[in-house]
């Protein structure tokens, strides 16, 4: 049975007072159904938020990290740092680190490589560009999204391996991918998983959904076979609509 899963995309929001009080209002939410709920607050309120949170059912994960144990790269945090504070799960490949930051799939593959190797578990975001689908070509860009990041691991990795598809399209701009759009993407994800990797591997791998998911729409979308969840920006900085997404269930 795979792991259903919400996760919060803070993204750069909320200082330390309005990330303390946006946990107050969590912990007050009621969680209905059995998916995994996780947030991921800034660097400088990870510590804060995991330390209250340590006793909750909401996992606190980072929206980033390095490649390299440790070093000369001013600016950056490492899997180990991480690690250090207790931080088990990290976002990597978001169409925003991908536009802004330059991150290339190359060197998505170093990170993703250096998360494993720390044994944490990597949600690896990918998804094609308007001009993509328009083209017809999201599921080539897709394809090689996930080969070029991810098809050098071992069978055993994808254990530790949560795949998230988010149209950048539909990323912060209201516009959803149809609940059918996004079952398409998600069976072309997995089977694309089984031809390299076998059918118990692809069947194992969480696959969330991430674009403009809304309480309104959560339910319709997370009612697709192949949509184990999502990845959730806006309506996650709303403790009320991010539990009615989780819920959604
Ligand atoms: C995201 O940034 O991962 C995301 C899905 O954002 P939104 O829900 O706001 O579209």
């Amino acid at each position: 049975m795979r792991k259903q899963i919400v996760a919060g995309n803070w993204k750069m929001n909320n200082g330390l007072s309005q990330t303390q009080s946006l946990i107050t209002d969590l912990r007050n939410q009621t969680k209905t159904s059995d998916a995994e709920v996780m947030i991921s607050p800034s660097f400088t309120n990870l510590w804060s938020a995991f330390d209250t949170l340590r006793k909750d059912d909401i996992e606190v994960i980072a929206q980033n990290m390095h490649f390299a144990e440790d070093g000369a790269y001013t600016g950056e945090v490492s899997a180990g740092m991480l690690k250090s504070i207790g931080i088990k799960t990290v976002i990597l490949g978001h169409s925003e680190r991908r536009e802004y930051f330059n991150e290339t799939d190359e060197l998505l593959a170093k990170k993703v490589d250096a998360a494993l190797a720390k044994g944490m578990r990597v949600i690896f975001c990918f998804g094609e560009e308007l001009a993509d689908r328009k083209a017809g070509n999201e599921e080539a860009v897709v394809g090689s999204q996930i080969k070029n990041a991810l098809f050098h691991l071992g069978a055993a990795d994808f254990q530790n391996i949560v795949l998230a598809y988010e149209p950048v399209w539909a990323i912060g701009t209201g516009e959803t991918a149809s609940p059918e759009q996004a079952q398409d993407m998600h069976a072309f994800i997995r089977k694309t998983l089984a031809d390299t990797y076998g059918n118990d591997v692809a069947d194992a791998v969480s696959i969330l959904y991430g674009g403009s998911v809304k309480p309104a729409n959560a339910e319709e979308i997370f009612s697709k076979p192949d949509v184990d969840g999502g990845l959730i920006g806006g309506a996650s900085l709303k403790a009320e609509d991010f539990f009615a997404i989780v819920n959604a269930f």
